[in-house]
């Protein structure tokens, strides 16, 4: 079983260790009824995924895990689950993996995947999840940088790493799942099969302890700017996310629940979803690869899934195909949990329409990422329904343990929770990153123990956050900001506008000036005119000076490698063809 320690055993056990609950003595003899609380206290019991996995297997042995596949479900449970993961973990441990030692993964959300998500972390190994869909300079950068010793790949994707094998010099093995193992070109890590590695392994394995504030998994951001950064994600931090997850004022992730992660396994531990599964015991619907709207559709059906999660695009796809399909039974989902993007109002009330009811939650990388969720706090239950859109719609309250605040653009000083003023958001928290990876401070991105997240917002007086924009994407016209994210909000609730991402490009007089991308719905095509666009933000009330100079109708947007407006490629291409102010 399991080895369980105390956290204290990592101190040295000498007796003239300072407790900062000791009394100060100045020296002399320390009085006969002094109270060291030391050995009184409670427990100090180490927070792990080694702990999550045992409850995991112990409880909810039979709790069933599910992987679509191109023939149709693959099932398994949290029992063969554990059984397979120790001997993950011992095979893993005889290929030569110890402690700290960086395992990647470059897979699809699978049931596999998920075994990896236990077992590396569970052997005091660091999981590294690889983001299939990164351009190949960054894939090499990220490998190298980490120093992947073992990579486990889905068969599809190891034509991935082939593109990339030069930056493999770290890497012993790839070990191939989810199909067999593909023949590749000279120069590459030897491959290995999956579900051999598994079978040779013993049944059992040694699990070590460990400590707390181990480094359990890493993640890297998209890299927008300059090259990706590595977030080192500790046993503690993890365990507390997960805890968070399931609190019922958050995203309530019960074991009653089915959950289908669309979030991908490489986007921030699929948002702390599958940790907090195993901890309640949470049936999982792992999609796949098979991630567009129409299966999603089915399989949100077929599984009869209660809780699912993904960025804006997937939800507005599947809004599309719901209208088509009203034979589906979605009665059970109650939370479609959204994140990554801003969620358009004209979405939340798309899939109201349905039924179904929008979970509106914010964070990133660093914060492994949830930092808000727009839940209706209580005190909030007697706001009108127009009210409770809202505040649905905003990024929501802080969750527990994370403490937020906002930084006034120009004076840098803390602004107001007053629903209008601007400021960077500033956080801190267990789960927050304290630094990156080899990059300790990148422009000063941490300051007196907060995190600069570079997203700017409004706190109204209840705590709501609004994000309005990213600090490089927030558009300054005439010495005033406009918010594109709210933009693209309103124009995203035109009943033939499918998707509009909005930039600022220069402007010899104003600085900048906001121009729109629209992507109309199927068979709006040629409906939708820059007068028609222009007519609808000034009938939302949008003022004349946020109206956008130009539209570009029907161009498809460019979007990043987790499915949100990439707003730097776009913003490249329009600046080729438009030139403002002429
Ligand atoms: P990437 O940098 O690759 O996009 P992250 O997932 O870490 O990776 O992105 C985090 C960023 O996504 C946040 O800083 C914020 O700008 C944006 N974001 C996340 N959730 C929301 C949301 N609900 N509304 C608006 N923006 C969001």
């Amino acid at each position: 079983m399991f080895f369980r320690r105390k956290q204290s055993q990592a101190t040295p056990a000498s007796s003239t260790v300072a407790s900062p609950l000791a009394p100060v003595t100045n020296g002399s003899a320390a009085p006969a009824a002094a109270t060291t609380f030391a050995s009184t206290m409670m427990d100090d019991y180490p927070l792990t995924v080694q702990y999550i996995l045992q409850r995991a297997t112990q409880y909810f042995p039979k709790r069933e895990l599910v992987t679509v596949t191109a023939e149709g479900y693959e099932r398994s449970t949290y029992g063969e689950l554990g059984q397979r993961v120790t001997r993950l973990a011992a095979a893993l441990a005889r290929l030569g993996i110890s402690k700290g030692d960086r395992v990647a993964t470059l897979g699809w959300n699978t049931t596999r995947h998920y075994e990896c998500y236990f077992a590396i972390p569970s052997m005091n190994a660091v999981l590294h999840t690889l983001n299939l869909r990164l351009p190949a300079d960054q894939l090499s950068f990220i490998i190298s940088d980490a120093q992947d010793k073992i990579i486990v790949a889905d068969a599809d994707l190891v034509p991935l790493l082939e593109k990339v094998k030069d930056s493999l010099g770290s890497v012993q093995y790839i070990i191939v799942m989810n199909g067999p193992v593909p023949t590749v070109g000279a120069g590459m890590p030897p491959l290995l099969d999956y579900e051999q590695v598994i079978a040779d392994a013993p049944t059992s394995f040694a699990w070590p302890a460990i400590n707390e504030r181990d480094a359990c998994a890493m993640c890297y951001t998209s890299g927008t700017t300059g090259n990706p950064k590595g977030v080192v994600y500790s046993h503690r931090s993890t365990f507390l996310h997960a805890i968070s997850v399931t609190q019922a004022d958050t995203l309530g992730i019960s074991g009653h629940d089915t959950a289908m992660p669309i979030v991908p396994m490489f986007h921030v531990n699929a948002w702390g979803l599958p940790h907090a599964a195993g901890m309640v015991g949470t049936k999982i619907v792992f999609p796949g690869k098979f991630m567009d709207p129409a299966r999603v559709a089915q399989v949100l059906a077929d599984e009869q899934v209660t809780l699912t999660a993904g960025v804006p695009t997937i939800w507005i796809g599947l809004v599309q195909v719901l209208n088509q399909r009203p034979d589906l039974d979605l009665s059970r989902l109650t939370r479609v949990v959204c994140g990554g993007s801003a969620a358009p109002r004209a979405l939340i009330e798309g899939l109201d329409k349905l039924g179904l009811n929008l979970v509106h939650a914010w964070g990133m990388t660093e914060m492994s990422p949830i930092g808000t969720v727009a839940n209706i706090k209580a005190g909030l239950d007697d706001a009108t329904p127009e009210e409770k859109l809202r505040y649905r719609s905003k990024q929501g309250y802080a969750v527990p343990l994370v403490d937020i605040r906002i930084m006034d653009l120009e004076t840098g000083q803390t602004a107001p929770w007053d629903g209008v003023t601007f400021g960077e958001i500033q956080v801190r928290g267990p789960w927050i990153a304290a630094s990156y990876y080899h990059d300790p401070n990148p422009a000063d991105k941490f300051i007196d123990g907060w995190f600069r997240t570079g997203d700017v917002a409004t706190i109204d007086p209840e705590g709501y956050v609004e994000i309005v924009d990213r600090t490089k994407d927030v558009i300054k016209s005439g010495g005033e900001w406009i918010s594109s994210v709210q933009l693209e909000g309103i124009l995203m609730g035109h009943p033939q506008v499918l998707e509009a991402a909005v930039i600022g490009l220069p402007h010899p007089k104003w600085q900048e000036r906001p121009v729109a991308a629209i992507m109309p719905k199927p068979g709006a095509e040629g409906a939708l005119t820059p007068e028609i666009l222009t007519a609808f933000l000034q009938d939302k009330g949008v003022a004349k000076w946020w109206l956008p100079d130009r539209y570009v109708i029907g161009m498809a947007i460019p979007k990043t490698s987790v499915g949100k407006f990439d707003k730097k490629v776009l913003r490249a291409q329009l600046a080729q063809e438009i030139t403002l102010g002429e």
